[in-house]
């Protein structure tokens, strides 16, 4: 896990102002969302955070180390997105794997990592099948899966759940709650949820037109509605 943290941060793009001077603090192993209207910014943070695209002023810093210094291998960080996109011709195994057996690792650790991976989001014993023959959380697990071998210090998740039906929404809900503590990973989240915002995070990042209104807690009292 990582202390995340933007100093100053503006990102101009020609015309407009996507993050305007943002201070964020974001603790060692904090579970924090991103909340906000369409266009409010909370992509582009990802992309500075992740290091995709460089801010145009101020920045960007993982640990003590300022993200865009370091080659994307090198950075810790590990993204799901609402989009799964799964390989189709590959099994479970060979999906969680892609990444290691990119980098070259040996077999053994390989193989110790995904039996981690697929114990900690509950799907040992399905390595052997393919995409087409699993529902649609069991395909986001294997996703998250997929992040998880890398051993992140940090996870970035744009709406992981958008795509599921409510009832696994919610069950996903506590399920990476408990991925949150197992990994004790420093998570940065965005959602259009407001539930899933204030049952899961730490602390709650509220901006609007690229500026950050609030961080703060959740209410402990918050109900389902
Ligand atoms: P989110 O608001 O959850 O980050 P997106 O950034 O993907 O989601 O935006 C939601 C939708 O709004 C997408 O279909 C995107 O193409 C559209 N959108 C985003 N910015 C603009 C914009 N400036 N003008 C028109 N459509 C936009
Ligand atoms: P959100 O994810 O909250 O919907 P974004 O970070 O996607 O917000 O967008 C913030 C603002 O920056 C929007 O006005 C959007 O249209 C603009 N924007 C995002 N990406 C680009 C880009 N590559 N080029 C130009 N404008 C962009």
């Amino acid at each position: 896990m990582a202390r995340v943290q933007l100093t100053d941060v503006t990102k101009r793009y020609e015309d407009v102002t996507a993050v305007e001077e943002m201070n964020l603090d974001i603790k060692d192993g904090e579970f924090i969302t991103l909340v906000g209207p369409s266009g409010c910014g909370k992509s582009t943070t990802m992309e500075m955070i992740a290091g995709l695209t460089s801010p145009s002023d101020g920045t960007v810093m993982i640990g003590d180390r300022d993200v865009t210094t370091l080659p994307p291998k090198d950075r810790g960080i590990s993204m799901v997105f609402q989009n799964i996109a799964l390989f189709p011709h590959m099994d479970v195994y060979d999906n969680i794997s892609f990444g290691l057996r990119l980098r070259d690792y040996e077999k053994a650790e390989i193989d110790r990592r995904v039996d981690d991976a697929a114990g900690i989001v509950q799907m040992e014993g399905m390595l052997d099948r393919m995409p087409d023959e699993m529902s649609g959380g069991q395909r986001q697990r294997i996703a998250i899966a997929r992040a998880i071998v890398r051993e992140p210090e940090v996870f970035l998740m744009d709406e992981p759940l958008a795509n599921l039906d409510a009832k696994l929404r919610v069950h996903m809900r506590t399920e990476l709650q408990r991925l949150h503590k197992e990994l004790e990973t420093t998570i940065i989240y965005v959602t259009h949820d407001q539930a899933e915002a204030m049952t899961m995070s730490d602390r709650i990042a509220v901006l609007n037109e690229g500026e950050l209104q609030q961080f703060a807690a959740p209410l402990t009292c918050y109900n389902e509605p």
